[in-house]
This record gives structure tokens, C-alpha cells and sequence, in this order.
């Protein structure tokens, strides 16, 4: 059965519209962040079609209720095929968060591998228990729709929705992590407190070094 947007108790119930915000494109950012760098080399967590199972098991015990859509009871099939599309929906969603942050024209092309995803779900009505209706997504391939729709639908809501200021790439320069800044002051300009430690701390030894050529000159 499909999930209600109930109310959830889980670790990341969010506090703020900012956090809402935050939440809703949480699985479009993460699937952004799989790719990484790591001293300078690129990483890819998705090098396989297991590792990618682990990836979306990782991921749907952080957002179980951004996960939760139609066709649950259906076995998700993890195929090279799933990984392919799941990497062209991931260079589609890096073009359009790249283009979002650098300020550039969206083109209506860059949004098709987007859409063609989202094609594979739509809403429907449902009735509830109580008696009530509420909507609901349905999906037309659920064997691959399981993994992909819940990342679009995460994509869609949270590009037209969230303060576009507030999405960055972290600063440090050999990281290309992107975040959305759920701060009140909505400064924030590392992805985690391990990339501000690491600039700050180039950053001051620039600095002494730089004392030092003074002192000596
Ligand atoms: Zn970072």
C-alpha cells in the first residue's frame, strides 16, 4: 500500500520550512553526492548494481517516507539496466542543480531525463481507512519505478519549492559535494564540519606562512 504524507517521528522530522525543504530533495541530492572526490581522485558509490541496492537501503533507512511509494510489495530487479538509468537521472539532476547554483539558463532538454522518469508514476485518488481520500503515487513499472520515481518526484518538488540562494557546492575546493542550507543565518558554506575544519585549517596555515615570509623579509 502506498504511504500516507502523514506526519512522521522519524530522525529527520524537520524543524523548519528550511529543513522541510531540505528533506523533500534529500533523495535527489543524495543521488547528486554519490559521485565524490576523494584526494583528488572521482568516486562513484554506485560502481555496481549491488552497491547501488546498499545506496538505496542506506538511503531509505535515513527517508523511509520519502521512499515509500506505490507497488512496495513488488521485488525491485537490480540490473545493470536500473544502474544505467539511474546514473543518466543522476547527470541530469547534477547538470540542472550545476546550472541552478552557477546561475545559468536552464534549457527545456537538460529537464527531459528528469520528466521521462517522472512519466513512469502518476497520482492517483485513494480512499483511507478513515473514509477520507489522498493522493497517491502510482507506478506504471514498478520493478524499476520503485527506485527511480521516488527520486524524480524528490527532484521535482524540491526545484520548484526551494529557495534556490540557499542550494550550494561546498567550498572547499576538493570537494563537490552539494548541500541546501537549512541554517536561520543561511551562511553556511561547507557540506559537513570535516570540509570546514579542513579549509579553515589550510586557510590558517596560509596565513602563518604567510606571517612568516613578512617577518623574514
Ligand atoms: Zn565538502
Amino acid at each position: 500500500m502506498p504511504k500516507a504524507a502523514e506526519p512522521s517521528e522519524t530522525p529527520h522530522s524537520p524543524s523548519s520550512a528550511h529543513e522541510a525543504l531540505a528533506l523533500r530533495g534529500a533523495l535527489a541530492l543524495e543521488l547528486i553526492n554519490t559521485e565524490t572526490l576523494d584526494r583528488g581522485k572521482q568516486r562513484d558509490t554506485l560502481s555496481s548494481p549491488e552497491a547501488l541496492a546498499r545506496w538505496w537501503e542506506d538511503v531509505c533507512a535515513h527517508y523511509p517516507d520519502q521512499c515509500g511509494i506505490a507497488g512496495a510489495e513488488t521485488p525491485i530487479i537490480w540490473t545493470s539496466d536500473l544502474l544505467e538509468t539511474i546514473k543518466t537521472l543522476r547527470l541530469a539532476l547534477r547538470t540542472l542543480v550545476t546550472h541552478v547554483v552557477e546561475q545559468q539558463v536552464i534549457e527545456n532538454d537538460e529537464l527531459q531525463p528528469i520528466n521521462a522518469i517522472l512519466a513512469l508514476g502518476y497520482a492517483a485518488l485513494e480512499r483511507t481507512e478513515q473514509g477520507a481520500v489522498k493522493a497517491a503515487i502510482h507506478l506504471r513499472d514498478p520493478e524499476q519505478g520503485r527506485v527511480l520515481a521516488p527520486i524524480a518526484l524528490s527532484a521535482l518538488g524540491f526545484f520548484t519549492e526551494a529557495d534556490w540562494r540557499r542550494l550550494h557546492q561546498c567550498r572547499h575546493d576538493r570537494c563537490i559535494v552539494f548541500f541546501y542550507d537549512t541554517t536561520k543565518s543561511g551562511t553556511r558554506r561547507w557540506c559537513s564540519p570535516g570540509c570546514m575544519n579542513r579549509a579553515r585549517s589550510i586557510q590558517h596555515y596560509q596565513m602563518t606562512r604567510k606571517a612568516a615570509v613578512l617577518v623574514s623579509t
